[in-house]
């Protein structure tokens, strides 16, 4: 870790938290010959499973598109940031929990579905629909009959 003030090769800690989501550690740096202090985050690196979708290709998990996935149907609902960050990080650790090299990308959906459906029931139709193509309306009146169902 160079000082980013002389460019000094040795620094010192002086201090470490974890930060709050759990997977980040924030240091504080002082430079050995300056003397400055700054700040690092480092993270914890993580290799995720490759996904397997449904065509049989494989590609890398991408934690970016599933939250814009996430966040687009829950487009202008009333959802709290805070909630849908939890879900996310439920997804996540749910993935890391695996522990394959590969995953089916139909049980990430299945997890999505799950968080949405205790999210928000018009996110869970908008994901549910995009997700499982359905195929003619009748599939999605199905679903929709499921969806009621489970809520008793
Ligand atoms: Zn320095």
């Amino acid at each position: 870790m160079y000082c980013p003030f002389c460019h000094f090769e040795e620094t010192k800690v002086i201090d470490s938290r974890l930060v709050v989501t759990g997977d980040q550690i924030r240091r504080r740096r002082e430079c050995l010959s300056c003397n400055e202090r700054f700040t690092t985050f480092e993270v914890v690196e993580l290799s995720w499973p490759r996904i397997i979708k449904r065509d049989g290709a494989r590609s890398q998990f991408d934690e970016n598109k599933l939250r814009v996935g996430i966040l687009k149907s829950l487009e202008k609902r009333a959802v709290a940031t805070d909630a849908i960050e939890a879900a996310i990080h439920r997804i996540l650790s749910r993935l890391r929990a695996v522990a394959e090299r590969e995953v089916q990308s139909s049980l990430i959906g299945e997890w999505v579905m799950e968080e949405l459906l205790l999210l928000d029931e018009v996110a869970y139709v908008r994901f549910a629909s995009v997700y499982k193509s359905f195929e003619d309306l009748e599939a999605f009146r199905k679903e929709i009959q499921q969806l009621k169902r489970r809520e008793g």
